[in-house]
């Protein structure tokens, strides 16, 4: 990195994010640099459902070789199943969607990026940013100046200021691990239980030999409800009992807090893509697919002002106006479904009975996250 005084974009974060900015970038022909603190492939609390949505941007970043070998061992996902109250709903999905191991994705994100030109520095935190067009970019291994950055640190960071402080009895965190099942079916599972909710589906890994038998357990859960995987499967009847043939497969992976504010796509001069921009809840399965679209839009937005054509300002409005016509609908839905699916139990009861006895309604509210 010492060699390196100068890029036009530096890209903070190596996630799904992070990966597509600066692989849009690099095609438009620009020096771009992207810093990731940890390394790679890595697992990470991710309920690994990626929408038909997230499927079409993946195979343009990706490119048709990388998609191919990923898509191929994915297992296709073409049901959700919601087990609340002792019920079950059931929807098709609209559009099939896939399970793909974040170990894996990201990873491929990563090479990608390498493929298309991107200096990527991995293990190197981002300290600070300091100054606007140029910005200083401090790391460990000294400072490098760039034209513009964008911010893909996720959820929070160093970068997007303090931890958000929850509310006592509101602090959620994230679990996830692998477990073996001997025949997972095709859907995504969401198990509910008063304080939180997890999600269970079939994923792959490109070491698996015997690619039908892993399963991905997932959940946001409160944190005084439970702390720990067993500690989930024990709060809903249904899980509980599919979960007893299991055998552990990787070690679980943590992460809190989560915490839902509003979408806030500009920050000190830096544009934010994916999580740093705005966190939706997981159960929509849309957070790859919005990583990856405002990865892509931050750079798409930037390049004028990297042709010399705008200011930084104008390029960051411009961003901003885009995400909020394109990607803020998105936000909103969830957060409708979320306070829905948290009424306390009576009064959600007459929704579920509803939604029973029209299972076209089930259908029509999958249809709405999607
Ligand atoms: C419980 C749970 C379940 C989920 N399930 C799903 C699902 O099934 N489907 C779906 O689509 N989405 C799901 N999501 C959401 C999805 O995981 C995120 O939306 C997605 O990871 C966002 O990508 P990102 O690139 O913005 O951030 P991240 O993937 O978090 O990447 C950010 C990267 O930035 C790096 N970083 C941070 N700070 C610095 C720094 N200072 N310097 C250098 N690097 C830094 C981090 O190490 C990290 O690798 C789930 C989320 C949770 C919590």
């Amino acid at each position: 990195v010492e060699a390196l005084n100068r890029a036009d974009v530096a890209v903070v974060g190596g996630g799904p994010a992070g990966a597509a900015a600066a692989i849009t970038a690099a095609r438009a022909g620009f020096r771009v640099l992207c810093y990731e603190r940890g390394r790679l492939p890595r697992h990470k609390v991710c309920g690994e459902f990626v929408s038909a949505e997230a499927l079409d941007l993946l195979r343009s970043l990706l490119g048709p070789q990388r998609t191919q070998a990923i898509v191929q061992r994915a297992p296709r996902i073409v049901g959700a199943r919601i087990f609340l109250d002792d019920q079950v709903l059931r929807a098709t999905l609209p559009q099939p969607a896939v399970s793909i191991a974040r170990f894996d994705l990201d990873a491929e994100l990563w090479s990608a990026a390498q493929e298309a030109g991107v200096e990527t520095v991995a293990q190197t935190a981002v300290q600070g940013v300091r100054g606007t067009a140029p910005f200083h970019i401090q790391t460990s291994s000294g400072v490098v100046d760039c034209g513009a950055v964008v911010n893909a640190t996720g959820r929070w960071s160093n970068l997007t200021g303090a931890a958000p402080s929850a509310p006592a009895g509101e602090k959620w965190l994230g679990v996830k691990a692998h477990y073996h099942e001997a025949e997972p079916p095709p859907t995504t599972d969401l198990y509910f239980f008063d304080g939180g909710y997890c999600g269970v589906q079939p994923v792959a890994l490109a070491e698996d030999k015997f690619r039908s038998n892993r399963v991905n357990a997932c959940a946001m859960v409160r944190a005084d409800v439970a702390n720990d995987l067993p500690g989930v499967f024990a709060k809903n009847a249904a899980l509980r009992e599919r979960s007893r043939s299991w055998t552990q497969l990787t070690e679980p992976v943590f992460t809190a807090p989560l915490v839902f504010r509003e979408p806030r796509a500009l920050h000190d001069g830096m544009l934010c893509a994916g999580d740093a921009a705005g966190f939706v809840d997981p159960f929509v399965g849309d957070g790859i697919s919005l990583a990856l679209r405002s990865g892509t839009l931050a750079a798409d937005s930037l390049l004028p002002f990297l042709r010399g054509e705008t200011t930084l300002e104008q390029a960051g409005a411009a961003y901003l106006a885009s995400y909020q016509r394109q990607l803020l609908p998105i936000f909103r839905a969830s957060s409708g479904i979320r306070r829905l699916l948290r009424l306390p139990r009576p009064l959600r009861w007459p929704f579920l009975a509803l939604l029973r006895r029209a299972p076209g309604l089930t259908q029509q509210l999958v249809q709405r996250t999607r």
